[in-house]
């Protein structure tokens, strides 16, 4: 029994600790399976609800393809499932881990190029603008932006994470008599860090738009203050850079002895664990033990109600997949302001076409890709009342996974500019609807 005891023990330690360790997806493959048959949708949905499996792409109905993230030494075992399914599946990529190593090789040269830079300029920090930067350098870069234009620019703290640091959203207030606001958030889930690199370009771009006259700017910020979170999962983001698990997608909570997070993004409390979510305290969607339960999503709740009838429009950034989407998630019914909603994502998805040909689909979360409960957009728009509430996943596309998560650095500046403008002619279009 002792035996039997100290084996599992050091089983156990051992699976900790490759989880741990730094180079956590050394073989680990991405697989695209190809689902043609109402038996294997079902088969996916209880390994997504039941495991830690990783799905990069949502699962949704027969003859549309499934990505997945399946651990080295776990391969085999599923492999054999699916072929006792019958289910068709293909090795996208063969070790994660090298495409990884590859990513942060170019990330470390465009650290050091930056570093250069402000050494050579004389500036105290490297500019983040436009780069994978640490949660402590979007704080700081927030506090030189308010420190600039005090009387415009504020940096709210609306509370701390579990692990204790600062959930910090900047506010940007040119015009002193304006009551209406905006929303924009990023990085709910850790590994999406193309998103919180998009919300510090939104942010610099506004501020120097405004300065510089741009008159739809100016028409823009002197409607509304404009409210930007760089990242609502500050915990998990700095765990994706730090520990080696560049795929962390949750908080960190932990939710049992062996396994930590909640989905963010699945623990909104309007029609919370309806579908979509796991009630599994290790799957990659957990909902959490009940709705809003995690101290993330309270502070979010929290600030955002305080100014419940004053917000014109909320956006959250997701990766990856470009898709440009409105409510609901929970329900494949659509809301009544589903045309007017429509037609103002399209319109900004076509201005962001237009700079380089990215494509995006516009339409609900459910009729595009999934059910999915206990989501911001939802939450805003049904809860908060909120009109314009939307989610956008930037690049890449499924068809270009073989990257996924993983967006190499240099790909971002170009990311960051064409949405940009494609928001730039949304707000545009928010701002028509609004003023009558
Ligand atoms: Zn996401």
């Amino acid at each position: 029994m002792n035996r039997l005891f100290s084996f599992v023990f050091t089983f156990a330690c051992l699976a900790i600790w490759s989880i741990n360790s730094e180079r956590a997806y050394v073989h680990d493959k991405l697989v695209r399976l190809e689902p043609f048959t109402d038996e294997h949708i079902h088969y996916l949905q209880a390994l997504e609800e039941t495991t830690s499996l990783d799905f990069w792409t949502e699962i949704m109905a027969p003859n549309r393809s499934v990505d997945v993230r399946i651990r080295a030494n776990e391969y085999d075992q599923y492999v054999s499932q699916f072929k006792q399914y019958s289910l068709p599946y293909e090795i996208i990529v063969n070790d994660i881990q090298e495409v990884i190593d590859n990513e942060e090789k170019e990330l470390a040269q465009d650290r050091l190029m930056r570093q250069i830079q402000s050494r050579w300029l004389g500036e105290a920090e490297p500019r983040i603008v436009g780069t994978y930067a640490t949660y402590k350098q979007m704080e700081t870069y927030l506090d030189e932006k308010a420190a600039a234009d005090p009387t415009h620019i504020k940096v709210i703290d609306i509370g701390k994470t579990y692990e204790g640091r600062s959930i910090k959203v900047i506010s940007i207030k040119m015009n002193p008599a304006s009551t209406r606001n905006i929303w924009i958030d990023c990085g709910i889930h850790a590994r999406e860090w193309i998103t919180s690199t998009t919300c510090i370009w939104l942010t610099e771009e506004f501020i120097n738009e405004y300065n510089n006259r741009d008159p739809i700017i100016r028409q823009i910020l002197d409607k509304w203050t404009v409210y930007v979170a760089p990242s609502l999962n500050p915990d998990g983001y700095e765990y994706s850079q730090t520990s080696g698990n560049r795929l962390w997608r949750k908080n960190r909570f932990p939710t049992n002895v062996l396994c930590n997070g909640v989905d963010l993004n699945r623990n909104y409390p309007w029609k919370w664990n309806t579908g979509g979510s796991s009630t599994s305290a290790c799957s990659e969607t957990y909902c959490g033990r009940s709705a809003g339960s995690e101290i993330e999503t309270q502070n979010v709740v929290k600030f955002l109600e305080s100014l419940k009838g004053t917000w014109d429009m909320y956006m959250s950034f997701h990766a990856y997949g470009q898709w440009w989407f409105t409510p609901y998630g929970y329900t494949t019914g659509l809301p009544k302001d589903y045309q007017k909603q429509l037609a103002t994502a399209q319109a900004g998805a076509n201005a962001l076409t237009a700079v380089r040909g990215t494509k995006y689909a516009v339409g609900s979360i459910s009729g595009l890709l999934y059910i999915a409960s206990g989501s911001t957009c939802d939450w805003a728009y049904d809860s908060l009342g909120i009109k314009h509430s939307y989610t956008i996943e930037l690049p890449p596309t499924q068809q270009q996974s073989n990257i996924g998560f993983v967006l190499p650095v240099s790909e971002a500046p170009a990311v960051c500019r064409e949405t940009y403008v494609g928001m730039k002619e949304f707000l545009n279009k928010v701002h028509e609807d609004t003023a009558q």
